[in-house]
């Protein structure tokens, strides 16, 4: 059973967990984010990447949500007393991550490449790929100027307020990541910011066609719950941006791209307006994954529903 994962950082993360953690034969593609992307200290730090390798490494500072656990902090100080930028906080195994990546990188491999050794040498069983090997960056137009990603998401801490998201760059997704949608047994959106994380990933040409013209169903599984982002910006960027703050909101997004799409219990009441907008399916199921337990049950609840 081959399933392709579309992820961000935490909750397509937390999911991509569940289905790795099933016991049966689920070969898992995860197609990540890239466009949180960043150079930082010199080096490139793909932080939706990074979230996969650590969480199926088991490594992730579960407390935090990013990083690694037990992680030190003697590099952040040293770039401190140099007068380096440090409010994009790197821990020291964190910097060991984005120094090999951008070796590789120099020597020639793509990020593609890059990561797949970073994963092995990991020991991580799942096929991680970077929605396209190119330069394709998040931009935020909000009220208080035009914002890389992470400026907007770690300097100022979330607080403007989003007019429009943009793509830079003119990046074409990987013959990987087109071939794992178009081979897959099951695609799967992750409950990841629809906008940020989904939305860059969607936005590379062909993916949606790959995706349509794909024969495996598509689920997406809806990262608003109870009209309310679990963390992060989620729901007030769809506000801002013109979209319901809502599980109805994210179907509509992904309208006619979306077989099924699944809903938390809490929004069993958009069930049937879901329906009858978007014309496929739903699921109502428990969405929020707050132990392993809980991401493997959701995965299989995911396969069954879909694949049956
Ligand atoms: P980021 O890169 O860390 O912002 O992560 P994502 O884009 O992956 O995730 C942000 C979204 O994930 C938010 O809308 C959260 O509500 C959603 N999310 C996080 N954990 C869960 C979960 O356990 N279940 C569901 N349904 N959504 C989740």
């Amino acid at each position: 059973m081959k399933v392709t994962l579309l992820a961000g950082g935490t909750g397509g993360t937390k999911l991509a967990h569940g289905f790795a953690l099933l016991p049966d034969d689920v070969e898992l593609t995860v197609v990540a984010n890239v466009g949180d992307d960043a150079e930082m200290h010199g080096l490139l730090v793909c932080p939706d990447i990074d979230a996969l390798l650590y969480t199926l490494a088991g490594l992730l500072d579960t407390e935090q949500g990013w990083g690694i656990r037990g992680d030190t902090h003697t590099a952040h100080a040293q770039f401190e007393r140099l007068g380096e930028p440090t409010w994009f906080r790197v821990g020291d195994a964190d910097l060991a991550t984005h120094a090999t990546r951008t070796r590789l990188l120099s020597e020639g491999l793509s990020l593609t490449d890059a990561t797949a050794r970073m994963a092995a040498a990991l020991g991580i069983g799942a096929r991680i790929l970077p929605a396209t090997d190119e330069r394709h960056r998040t931009v935020v137009e909000t009220d208080e100027g035009v914002l890389e990603f992470q400026e907007y998401f770690v300097h100022r801490r979330q607080a403007p307020e989003v007019r429009r998201v943009r793509f830079d760059g003119t990046a074409r997704p990987t013959d990987a990541v087109l071939d794992a949608i178009s081979t897959a047994d099951l695609i799967v959106l992750g409950p990841s910011n629809p906008v940020v994380s989904i939305g860059p990933i969607l936005a590379l040409p062909g993916v949606r066609d790959a995706m349509r013209e794909a024969a495996a169903p598509v689920v997406s599984v809806s990262p608003i719950v109870g009209g309310r982002a679990l963390r992060g910006p989620a729901d007030r960027m769809m506000t801002s941006l013109g979209h319901e703050s809502s599980a109805l909101g994210v179907a509509r997004l992904h309208a006619g791209l979306v077989d099924r799409f699944v809903i938390d219990e809490t929004d069993v009441g958009l069930g049937h307006a879901i329906q009858r907008e978007t014309g496929a399916s739903v699921d109502v199921l428990p969405t929020v994954m707050r132990s392993d337990d809980d991401r493997a049950a959701l995965a299989r609840a995911i396969l069954d529903a879909a694949i049956g």
